[in-house]
């Protein structure tokens, strides 16, 4: 069997980490893990509580309530989002989490919380994962590490497009506006910054198709192998 290895893509919002991650998990037949969706149903579990996350005891205490889990969609044959049980794929998309979850996703707790699941997650190998620290601190030795890169207006454009489908009544503003928070608080933060580990490959796809984007990876991984 060939040999299996751990893929991490890291990059900016919305620039198109998910699709290619999915191309690749699809054509190697390795595991996809969407590590936004942790922190997006953590923040979820934390508004629907009620949890003051200044507080370190209260997000403590409340992560000890929360189990996570990814369970593949048999339709879709794609893993989606469980809180507690409860299926939250589509909610923890929604903008209202959105414009909380970089500010959750900034605390310790919660960081060492997701990051030591995502660790057992890629024990085996085998797997496509996508977030912010994934080649700087989840997997520094990976072996495939790509940083995602497109122009803004792009990225709000097709986040625009995403979201509208589901909620007409949101704006390009209300959209442009949580990305650039999101990218702000995310590659400030003070733990796991979002950076370009000093081994990614840089993949900038503002003018690819997502065939071409997907082409260009599996390039690197078959020279990696
Ligand atoms: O990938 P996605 O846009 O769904 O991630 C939502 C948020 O989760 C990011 O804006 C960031 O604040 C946080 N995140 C993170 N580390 C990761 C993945 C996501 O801090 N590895």
């Amino acid at each position: 069997m060939a040999k299996r290895i751990i893929i991490t893509i890291d990059g900016w919002s919305s620039c198109g980490k998910s699709t290619l991650a999915k191309q690749l998990s699809k054509k190697l037949g390795y595991v996809y893990v969407d590590s936004g969706a942790m922190y997006r149903a953590i923040t979820l579990y934390f508004m629907r509580n009620d949890v003051d996350w200044t507080d370190k005891k209260e997000v403590k205490k409340a992560l000890k309530s929360i189990e996570l889990e990814f369970i593949k969609n048999e339709k879709t044959r794609q893993g989606e989002m469980y809180l507690n049980g409860e299926n939250v794929e589509y909610l923890i998309r929604e903008l209202v989490v959105a414009e909380k979850v970089s500010d959750v996703a900034a605390i310790k707790e919660v960081r060492e919380f997701a990051v030591a699941q995502q660790q057992k997650m890629g024990a085996k190998k085998g797997i496509v994962m996508d977030g912010r620290d994934i080649g700087t601190v989840v997997f520094p030795k990976a072996e495939l590490k790509i940083f995602m890169t497109a122009d803004n207006a792009v990225r709000v454009e097709r986040r625009f497009k995403e979201l509208y489908a589901k909620n007409p009544n949101i704006t390009v503003e209300e959209v442009k506006n949580n990305l650039e928070m999101r990218d702000y608080i995310d590659s400030h933060r003070e733990i796991s910054p979002l950076r370009k580990a000093k081994d990614a490959l840089v993949l900038d796809n503002t003018y690819l198709t997502p065939d071409e984007q997907f082409e260009a990876a599996l390039k690197w991984f078959k020279e990696g192998m």
